[in-house]
């Protein structure tokens, strides 16, 4: 499937007019998704700390979409930073209508082997980063009748995941922060989660060398360990999340809010 090609699944002009920041831009599922959303006529300004992974980006994006492009440098764990960039992003590049809520995983390992200084670096740049940004761009999409959020986190929200505690416990968090917001938030504003099953990125790919020196399993039993508990027998492509997320952005999902949807292949066994 050529998704940014022949198979693209939305209109090329569905976004065109609105602004996207999309944060932990520089790979995987935030690369895919500004990719998605550039596609769709969105101009695009993409986040992550590794300016020069941006750039490049930027291009890429230059050559799908006719939006105008940009970057922002900064680390999601400096609150500063953030209320210092958006600032800018605002003076310089107007309202922006959908945000994208997205960082790095925190490191695998049994919880209990977590000390609570463990917490603070994820439950920055996710939980603490969301609600900064949101903050920061409600008004401004309440002035522009058009806001979408859209936080990228975890299955592990409905089935927490064995061995990764840490990251089970910030996910909850997000999913119930994002929930109480669909209660109060404007109503032309929605803000919903998409939750990633096992996904083709480099997250994944450290995951499981992660497991592999804790277990000694080979990465190759590692996989198929994965791939015997989703129905689609294969990892998720970052740019099928993206449609997701994507379609989560568009007018036409105005009333979808508060949810919390799985890009898992039919992994998760709860309803
Ligand atoms: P990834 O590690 O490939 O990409 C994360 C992005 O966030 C990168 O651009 C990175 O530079 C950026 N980032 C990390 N820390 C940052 C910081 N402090 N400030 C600014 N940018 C920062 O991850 P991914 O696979 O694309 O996953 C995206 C999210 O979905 C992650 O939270 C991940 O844990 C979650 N998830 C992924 C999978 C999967 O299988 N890939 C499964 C479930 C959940």
């Amino acid at each position: 499937m050529d998704l940014l090609g022949n198979d693209f699944p939305y209109s090329t002009g569905a976004l065109v007019g609105k602004h996207a920041l999309v944060c932990g831009a520089s790979k995987g599922i935030g690369a895919a998704t500004a990719k998605m959303l550039a596609k769709a006529g969105a101009s695009v300004t993409v986040c992550a700390r590794n300016g020069e992974a941006l750039i490049d980006l930027c291009e890429e994006l230059a050559e799908l979409g006719d939006g105008e492009h940009s970057s922002l440098i900064l680390d999601l764990e400096d609150t500063s930073a953030i209320e210092d960039g958006v600032q800018l992003l605002l003076e310089e590049r107007g309202p922006v209508h959908v945000l994208i809520n997205n960082a790095g995983g925190p490191p695998g390992g049994p919880l209990l082997g977590n000390s609570v200084h463990d917490f603070e670096a994820p439950f920055k740049r996710h939980l603490h980063a969301a609600h900064t940004l949101t903050q920061l761009l409600v008004p401004s999409m309440i002035e522009e009748g058009y806001g979408r959020i859209i936080q990228i986190i975890s299955t592990s929200v409905k089935e927490p995941i064995p061995n990764i505690g840490l990251s089970n416990t910030l996910r909850g968090a997000m999913a119930s922060w994002a929930k109480s917001l669909s209660r109060e938030l404007a109503p032309c504003i929605t803000i919903n989660n998409v939750l990633p099953g096992f996904t083709n990125t480099g997250r994944l790919e450290s995951l499981a060398s992660s497991i592999h020196q804790r277990t000694g399993k080979s990465i190759e039993d590692v996989h198929e360990g994965w791939m015997s508990q989703v129905p689609i027998e294969r990892l998720i492509d970052p740019l099928e999340t993206a449609s997701a997320i994507t379609f989560l952005a568009l007018p036409a999902s105005g009333g979808i809010r508060g949810v919390s949807l799985a890009v898992d292949g039919g992994r998760l066994r709860s309803i």
